[in-house]
């Protein structure tokens, strides 16, 4: 069966976009995953099809009204989950991007101008996502951000069942670093125990690796893995 997804946009065209290529592309051929996209426009009021107004308690740019939101949405609707990118939202982890592709799909609505008008939000009992800290114009790369991570999980798309298992944030740490060959690069030495072909001391030297890895660079994500318990600070 294959996982659906149709996405709410006012630029069709930035779809499937880079997700026309290599695994996610080739996945999208074999019927693994699918992909219907709506105009908003489509939906916009009157000669000039509007789909946004200037914001209630004034300030800069414009709102996406909740009528037109509202009427493109329920023409897609069904059990899937529904999600609306915004910056305000709950970041988007790696549980989120599993417990998705493990659904039957998703319906993602992608904002632009200043946003949404949060009664069609409330109204439709979205889900709220960011990808990050940071503002972007609209949210279709952050529709394509999270379809790029859902859809490398699906059964079938990568090369490897493991692969997608042992990865940075499957635990709450960063994965250890990788090398191939050439085994000596501009003075560089791979280190020594990857070559030696003990595989409890490698996986030993991996696990070390991203422990540290993690308490320098994310002390936020070492202190969940301290709270799970499997390590003493
Ligand atoms: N005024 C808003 C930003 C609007 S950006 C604010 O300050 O929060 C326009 C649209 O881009 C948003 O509606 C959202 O759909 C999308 N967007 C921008 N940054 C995003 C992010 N980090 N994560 C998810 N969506 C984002």
């Amino acid at each position: 069966m294959s996982w659906r997804t149709d996405i709410l946009t006012l630029f069709p065209g930035m779809f499937p976009g880079p997700l026309g290529e290599s695994l996610a592309g080739r996945a999208l051929e074999a019927g693994t995953w699918s992909l219907k996209v709506t105009d908003i426009r489509d939906f916009g009021l009157g000669r000039h099809r509007a789909v946004d107004d200037t914001p209630f308690g004034g300030g800069a740019g414009m709102v996406l009204r909740p009528d037109v939101v509202d009427q493109a949405i329920g023409a897609v609707a069904d059990d899937r989950p529904l999600i609306f990118l915004t910056p305000r939202g709950a970041p988007l982890t790696q549980a989120k991007v599993r417990e998705l592709a493990d659904g039957p799909g998703a319906i993602l609505v992608c904002g632009r101008f200043e946003g949404i008008d949060q009664r069609v939000i409330e109204a439709r009992g979205g889900q709220e996502i960011s990808i990050g800290d940071y503002v972007l114009s609209g949210g279709e790369l952050p529709a394509l951000v999270l379809l790029d991570a859902v859809i490398r999980l699906l059964p079938g798309v990568m090369g490897h069942a493991e692969s997608g298992m042992e990865e940075s944030f499957s635990e709450p740490l960063l994965e250890y670093p990788h090398y191939t060959r050439p085994a000596l690069w501009d003075g560089r030495a791979v280190p020594e125990v990857l070559t030696q072909g003990n595989h409890a001391a490698i996986a030993e030297w991996r696990k070390r690796q991203s422990i540290a890895a993690t308490q320098t660079r994310r002390p936020d994500l070492y202190a969940q893995y301290i709270a799970t318990g499997a390590i003493a600070p």
